[in-house]
């Protein structure tokens, strides 16, 4: 199996799963050019996921549909493009003879899901959308940061060795944030310098791992002293509960610059 990919907009990835006849596209907010990079690679597209309802993952749906009759699957709880085959927490969903486990994840959009398959060429893979991101997590636009904080939680509980299908390349403004969070991070520093090399020759920086977020990444970093510390620092008054200390966080990030 192979897995690339294909960028979008100005900061978005489609990604592209495929066996090299059949393919399997993950939010695709666009279709004409995954139309175009389908045909290029003479693939036929079997199954499209949506992991919530934001057009920047939806837009290119009905058209791809229409181009090439591809199996749609996606959230049970969110406005979606109908027909559509609605999923929720625990179950199955298998396309290209794998099984992809759904995972609720609510707090960017109450309705969020995530993909995740066990057992994909040796290592284990998450397409979680605008939930996790590489040194960050999603806007609250539709959830509580304790819905947000457990999310993250189930995520981060998957084995170390998974590989993390983020929706944007947001990696290098969050690692920022990160920093200022976390000044003190050796494995932020060397992860950061590795970002900037990729960024800088152009190339993504993901797939990104659970076992990585998990030593970089603030929002999966609540209960280190050194975070809760920071979150104290920039807000007083706030609860310093791990919740309280992941809201602190994400209103933080917020208004970052
Ligand atoms: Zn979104
Ligand atoms: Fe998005």
């Amino acid at each position: 199996m192979e897995l690339f990919p294909l960028p979008a907009f100005t900061d978005n990835y489609i990604w592209v799963l495929h066996d090299r006849v059949r393919a399997l596209v993950v939010d695709p907010g666009e279709a004409e050019g995954v139309e175009r990079w389908l045909q290029q690679h003479h693939l036929q597209l079997d199954t499209i996921l949506i992991t919530h309802h934001h057009a920047d993952h939806t837009g290119g749906v009905e058209a791809l549909r229409a181009a090439t009759g591809a199996r749609v699957v996606g959230p049970a709880h969110e406005p979606m493009p109908e027909p559509l085959e609605r999923v929720v927490s625990g179950d199955v969903v298998t396309a290209l003879d794998h099984r992809f486990e759904v995972i609720e994840v609510p707090g960017h959009t109450a309705g969020h899901i995530a993909f995740y398959c066990a057992e994909m060429d040796g290592a284990p893979l998450l397409f979680c959308g605008d939930t996790l991101f590489s040194g960050g997590c999603g806007r609250l636009f539709e959830g509580s940061p304790a819905q947000m904080f457990d999310s993250l939680r189930r995520l981060s509980a998957l084995p170390d060795n998974t590989r993390v299908c983020c929706t944007h390349e947001y990696t290098l403004s969050n690692l920022a944030f990160a920093q200022a969070v976390e000044p003190g991070n050796a494995d932020l520093t060397r992860y950061t310098a590795h970002c900037e090399q990729q960024r800088h020759q152009n190339f993504p920086t993901l797939p990104s791992s659970i076992g990585m977020e998990k030593r970089i990444n603030p929002f999966l970093r609540t209960h280190m002293p050194e975070v809760q510390q920071a979150a104290s620092r920039h807000e007083p008054a706030a609860p310093t509960d791990a919740v309280g200390v992941f809201a602190t966080l994400r209103q933080w990030k917020n208004t970052y610059r």
